[in-house]
């Protein structure tokens, strides 16, 4: 009996005062920000969301979602550019001691996509680059 009041009025205590402190000032101020930062960070994810996962998807003639299918994908040009590398080091044993990164020559290949609409039957393609260490 008594753990159960206690407990009630712990609950009313908490309810009142922590979630829902509408009485305090201060604590308004920092619901407030907490909920302008939990919808920036809701915006940032939805816009993620968006154009890594929706966006690729897209047809740009019918414009709907989840229609495209991948063909082939070809090279279609290449630059010279230095590609950064990542080399462990070992000690005697073989053990990973750490890391060190080392740029090298490289060319950067531009590949070309091709897409063809589940929906509307039009084909499209889309490019990418993927850098790729020569020696
Ligand atoms: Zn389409």
């Amino acid at each position: 009996m008594i753990s159960w009041m206690f407990l009630s009025t712990a609950k009313r205590y908490v309810w009142e005062n922590k979630y829902f402190p509408t009485d305090s000032p201060h604590s308004l101020k920092a619901i407030l920000i907490f909920s302008i930062m939990g919808i920036i960070l809701l915006l940032i994810s939805a816009l993620i969301i968006y154009y890594k996962i929706l966006k690729p998807t897209q047809c740009p003639y019918c414009k709907k979602y989840f229609a495209l299918k991948e063909l082939d994908t070809e090279a279609v040009g290449s630059a010279d550019v230095s590609v950064k590398v990542t080399t462990e080091r070992r000690d005697n044993a073989g053990n990973v001691v750490g890391t060190q990164d080392q740029y090298v020559p490289g060319k950067r290949i531009t590949y070309q996509r091709n897409y063809l609409c589940k929906k509307c039957g039009e084909s499209s393609c889309g490019t990418f680059t993927k850098d790729k260490a020569t020696i």
